[in-house]
C-alpha cells in the first residue's frame, strides 16, 4: 500500500477552502484504481479523528521537522476512521450480510 500526503493549495471540492492534506490511497475493490481523502479545517472540524492533525496545522501551519512520527500517527488515525467511514456509508458490508442471510 502506498499513501502519498501531500500539503499544498489544493482547494477542496466541497467549500473550495484550502485542504490541509491531500492523501491518495490504493482503491479497496478496484485493482489499478486509487482515491482521494481529503482533510478540509472547515469540512471536516466535526469529525473526532481528524481532531488531532486539525490542531497540528491550524498551529503550526504545516508539517515541521521532527514531528514526523508524531504526524504519522495522527495521519494514521484519520486515515482509518476516514476509509472506515466510507464503507459505513456506502452500506456494501451491511446489505451484503442481509444477502447472504436471505433477508434481502
Ligand atoms: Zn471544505
Amino acid at each position: 500500500m502506498t499513501i502519498q500526503v501531500k500539503a499544498d493549495a489544493t482547494a477542496c471540492c466541497c467549500c473550495a477552502g484550502e485542504l490541509y492534506l491531500l492523501a491518495t490511497l490504493p482503491h479497496p475493490t478496484m485493482a489499478e484504481s486509487s482515491r482521494q481523502v481529503r482533510l478540509c479545517p472547515r469540512c471536516d472540524a466535526d469529525k473526532g479523528a481528524a481532531q488531532g492533525l486539525l490542531s497540528y496545522f491550524a498551529v503550526h501551519g504545516s508539517a515541521r521537522e521532527g514531528d514526523s512520527d508524531f504526524l504519522a500517527r495522527l495521519i494514521k488515525e484519520w486515515l482509518d476512521a476516514a476509509t472506515a467511514a466510507r464503507f459505513e456509508e456506502s452500506g456494501w458490508s451491511a446489505d451484503y450480510e442481509m444477502w447472504k442471510s436471505g433477508e434481502l
